[in-house]
């Protein structure tokens, strides 16, 4: 892979190689834009079998930050991390703490967080050696904790404003909502409908979970690959990416979709297709930004969750602005929320050049 040719399409600021002999760290972070502010993404530690698997992915991850962080509003740049190795048998103490060390050799540019493969202990070690990482569980301004339920919290808004959309209203007593997947994003959300008097239909790989939202949401549930097919207002994926595809599209009944699942278009002609068949798809990294906005407070002074409530709550109004630029472009949702995010990044550059 010729890399500069894949950074120059895509105008990557930077990309760190970092080797540390004594602990086996082999990582490599990348800043993909930091005109909004420093590159935040997380740590990924993954046992890639070629090291242009890795390259790859860090480019990819990093550059769909800056789109998250740039539509979310947030004052914040692009970035990502990989450290290549298998987290069940390949990590050490020191192999954080020596990646610690290269982030803070990067003076703030990027900051850290965890992701795949890396958990708040790391996190903890790379603390030791800089400022610049979150999601930590020791730390002098707080620490913020888990973010799924404020992830869970932005779905269910962004949820509210697409059913707004094609409802005319975004009252949810009543409506039918199948919920795929019942992690502690999915677990979140379903409170907040249940508690509306969404009537849920769910599923889930791990029954014990199902079991618990059929007690606790009086949820209806199904074999995880009926999901797709039941008669439902609207379709909430909350567990893998590329649910929408050719397979599964035929079978939809909902009129919206909205999930906290990364990446759910198999490709981006699945939410032409969407679009065309007029379904109303409410981009994953919209509406899933909850967690970014979570981790980023624990930068501030003191972590503060009414603060972060409030923010996410206007992942509400954000959907609406992807809804508009959709009408006034005639173009399919998940384009219009890139396009959002090419403003904002626009708009900023300008200004900083004529500052
Ligand atoms: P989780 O691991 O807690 O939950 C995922 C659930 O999906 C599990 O209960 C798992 O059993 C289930 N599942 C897996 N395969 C399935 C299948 N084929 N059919 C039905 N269920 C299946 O994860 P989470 O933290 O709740 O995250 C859910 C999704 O949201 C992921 O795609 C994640 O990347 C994304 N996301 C999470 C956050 C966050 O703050 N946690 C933020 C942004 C995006």
């Amino acid at each position: 892979m010729e890399i500069f040719n894949y950074m120059e399409k895509f105008d990557y600021e930077q990309v760190v190689f970092c080797q540390d002999k004594k602990s086996g760290l082999k990582a490599i972070i990348s800043i993909h834009d930091t005109t909004l502010g420093p590159a935040l993404g997380g740590s990924r530690m993954w046992p890639y079998v070629k090291e242009e698997d890795a390259v790859l992915d860090v480019l990819r991850l990093s550059r769909g930050m800056t789109y998250k962080a740039a539509a979310g509003g947030l004052n914040l740049g692009g970035g990502k991390s990989v450290i290549i190795g298998n987290p069940r048998t390949d990590k050490n103490p020191e192999m954080f703490r020596a990646f610690g060390r290269f982030i803070e050799s990067l003076s703030g540019r990027y900051i850290t967080a965890e992701d795949v493969g890396t958990t708040e202990e790391d996190m903890n070690n790379i603390h030791k050696e800089t400022n610049h990482v979150t999601g930590v569980t020791l730390s002098s301004r707080g620490a913020g904790g888990n973010p799924s339920p404020s992830t869970g919290y932005g779905v269910y808004r962004g949820l509210k404003a697409a059913a707004y959309e094609k409802f005319g209203t975004d009252n949810l007593e009543g409506k039918v909502v199948a919920v795929q997947g019942l992690g502690n994003v999915a677990y979140a959300l379903c409170g907040y409908l249940h508690k509306e008097g969404a009537k849920l239909i769910v599923t889930d790989i791990n029954r014990e979970r199902v079991n618990k939202a059929v007690e606790q949401f009086d949820a209806k549930p199904v074999d995880p690959e009926d999901i797709y097919g039941v008669s439902c207002d609207i379709f909430s994926p909350n567990a893998l990416g590329a649910v929408l595809n050719d397979e599964t599209i035929p079978q939809l009944k909902a009129k919206v979709i909205a999930g906290g699942a990364n990446n759910q278009l198999q490709q981006d002609k699945h939410g032409d297709i969407l679009h065309e068949a007029g379904i109303l798809y409410a981009p994953d990294y919209i509406i899933n930004v909850g967690g970014l906005i979570h981790v980023v407070d624990e930068l501030k002074d003191e972590f503060n969750l009414d603060r972060v409530m409030s923010n996410v709550e206007n992942i509400y109004q954000n959907m609406q602005k992807v809804i508009e630029i959709s009408k006034r472009d005639q173009i399919p949702t998940h384009l219009a929320a890139n396009r959002m995010a090419e403003e904002r990044l626009e708009s900023a550059l300008k200004n900083k050049q004529t500052n």
